[in-house]
């Protein structure tokens, strides 16, 4: 078991708790860079890749903080769309996009696309930097298609247009069933995985 702490560089509570669900089981107790009381600026997300906007996330909390930290970056790659939205996901639709308005985009620059054209997966990066230099880094993806239409309203962000290869939406799933297959829930344990090998 690993006993020492690691600064996540996130504000979002759910992606906190993602982690904190998973890096437990190892023995990693994870803290915001807020609760410990840093007050930082998020830098800017310059990368071309989920990989290297992780590791800028993860530096700046580790450089500020000078604790380990954890970062990660993720985003959705639609075949259909040779990939994009790719590290544009989160603010697709422009600087007032939202959920909804990133969701219409998607639904709209796919209509009339035949189901068997509308492959995607959700990817993601995660990467851990050490005060010493150190960086650890995972990227795992998660299969899947994208619905004609809005499924359900759980989850976060575009589960409600993500189907899984069985045909079930991400929106629709409890999120112990989503930890065990998403992108996400399996970059986080293959780190908890390297973490625990480093020590
Ligand atoms: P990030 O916070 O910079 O990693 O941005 C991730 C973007 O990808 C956000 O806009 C999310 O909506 C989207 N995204 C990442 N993972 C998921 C997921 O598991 N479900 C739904 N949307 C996701």
């Amino acid at each position: 078991m690993i006993d020492m702490n690691y600064i996540v560089a996130t504000h979002n509570k759910g992606k906190k708790a993602e982690l904190e669900r998973i890096l437990s089981a190892v023995g990693i107790e994870v803290i915001t860079a807020d609760e410990t009381g840093f007050v930082y600026d998020e830098p800017e997300e310059t990368g071309t890749t989920f990989a290297e906007n992780a590791y800028i996330k993860a530096k700046a909390a580790c450089d500020v903080c000078g604790m380990p930290a954890i970062a990660d970056d993720s985003g959705l790659c639609v075949d259909y769309l040779d990939g994009a939205p790719g590290v544009f996901t989160a603010r697709w639709a422009g600087p007032e996009c939202n959920s909804g308005t990133n969701i219409k985009k998607l639904l709209s620059e796919l209509d009339g696309v035949p189901h068997e054209k509308r492959g995607a997966r959700f990817v993601c990066s995660m990467c851990c930097v050490y005060p010493d230099g150190r960086t650890i880094t995972t990227e795992c993806s998660c299969e899947g298609f994208i619905a004609d239409r809005k499924m359900g309203d759980g989850g976060f962000g575009y589960d409600p247009v993500f189907l899984m290869p069985d045909g079930r939406c991400f929106a629709l799933i409890s999120p112990e069933e989503k930890d065990a297959v998403s992108h996400r829930g399996k970059a986080i344990k293959e780190l908890a995985n390297k973490l625990a090998d480093n020590q």
